[in-house]
């Protein structure tokens, strides 16, 4: 009989020619499990999901609730779904007033792509201005705003009319114009390997869409809902965008993601075509189950609390001579070192040694580190003594 790792490179779709191959069985909390009893210390979230670990108990006993009372019942926005509501009404209270309607999605990308129908629509116009490095997602609207050429040359055409501009670079602001339908910024980009822009740079950036009449939307998929120590992390620049993107961390490990806006701009989707943007399972009830229960442990378990110290105890923890830069905001953080070669080989050691570490996909010279917000300080210490071990053992290498 072929094992799950055969069946797994056989049956199912690959996306590169080097797949890690770890067997997963089970996860709880900040651990991982395989089927040879190997416990890896997770540090990479599922890409920024569990963030609230994995299997919370709170989102488990919510989803179980769920499961006995239904599961799909019908497309987005037909029927009354009390975990849509309940969810939505919790989100926006948590927002600033400005923010008035939900929109549930399925996915990050789904989010992305909703989010730039409404803003032409509502605006009138065509452009939209993306930023370099970024990554919106694969989907052929999200893949158009990705900054990165290698990926356009390949799926070629894409979205006609869209720009970029350098992110944290006040210069590329004025390509912004009364022509621009809006800008996607990630809050803090991921993918590019953790950058963390200046305050003064996001409120320009914020005066600019204002003057020009051009939406601002945030994708907080991967800084959204406590990963930064703020519940988003447009609450540390103290500028409010007009669209707000969800996805990831929001649906406690269910697939859920969200585009928010004021009510007057989500309004244009209702008519001229009616059902102008519709999904069949976006905001499945199950996911919004979670969703709603993963909010209240971020808040029941003061987890923002304790982002901050978490994330210094780190930097603390990750002092080592190969390791050139420590980026971040939060637990959203990176180790910068000198090439992919290094990334892997530390990557390989600490799965060995039962640490889940990983990379990012326009920055492979950057560790990822994104563990679930629960992790503990022990936990912290524990993992940083493995990858200061994989550091060492480079050096002894080379
Ligand atoms: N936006 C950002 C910043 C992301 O990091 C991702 C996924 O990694 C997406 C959008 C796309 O989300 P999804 O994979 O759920 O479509």
């Amino acid at each position: 009989m072929l094992s799950n790792r055969e069946l797994f490179l056989r049956n199912t779709a690959q996306t590169s020619d080097s797949p890690r191959l770890i067997e997963i069985v089970k996860a709880e909390g900040t651990y991982l499990y395989g089927p040879e009893g190997q416990k890896y210390l997770d540090l990479v979230s599922g890409f920024n999901v569990s963030n609230i670990g994995h299997r919370h108990p709170k989102v488990v006993e919510a989803i179980r609730e769920q499961l006995d009372k239904y599961l799909h019942v019908t497309v987005y926005g037909e029927f009354v779904q009390a975990p849509q509501v309940q969810f939505a009404t919790a989100l926006l209270e948590k927002l600033p007033p400005s923010f008035g309607s939900v929109y549930l999605t399925n996915s990050g990308a789904e989010a992305v792509e909703g989010a730039m129908k409404v803003a032409k629509k509502y605006t009138g116009r065509r452009q939209i201005i993306g930023v370099t490095k970024a990554y919106h997602g694969s989907t052929q609207g999200a893949l158009s705003l990705i900054g990165n050429p290698e990926y356009h040359k390949a799926y070629a055409p894409l979205l006609p009319e869209v720009g970029f501009i350098d992110f944290n670079n006040k210069a590329y602001l004025a390509s912004i114009t009364t022509e621009t339908a809006a800008v996607i910024v990630e809050t803090v980009q991921g993918e590019a390997g953790v950058r963390v822009p200046d305050k003064s740079y996001m409120q320009a950036l914020r005066a600019r869409c204002t003057e020009t009449g051009t939406l601002l939307i945030f994708d907080e998929i991967q800084t959204g809902f406590g990963r930064t120590g703020r519940m988003f992390a447009f609450e540390h620049f103290d500028v409010v965008p007009d669209i707000l993107l969800l996805a990831k961390g929001i649906g406690g490990g269910m697939p859920l993601g969200a585009f928010v806006a004021p009510k007057e701009i989500m309004d244009v989707i209702k008519t001229n075509p009616m059902l102008g943007h519709i999904t069949t399972f976006g905001g499945h009830p199950v996911s919004c189950a979670a969703a709603l229960a993963s909010l209240r442990v971020i808040e029941d378990e003061k987890l923002l609390d304790q982002v901050a110290d978490k994330a210094e105890f780190f930097r603390q923890e990750l002092r080592h001579p190969k390791i050139k830069e420590i980026r971040g905001l939060g637990l959203m953080m990176c180790i910068q070192v000198e090439s992919f070669d290094q990334v892997y080989r530390v990557s390989k050691y600490c799965a060995e040694h039962g640490v889940m570490i990983d990379w990012y996909l326009h920055c492979e010279t950057a560790l990822r580190i994104a563990p679930p917000l629960t992790i503990s300080m022990e936990e912290i210490k524990a993992a940083c003594q493995i990858i200061r071990a994989a550091l060492d053992q480079m050096t002894m290498e080379s």
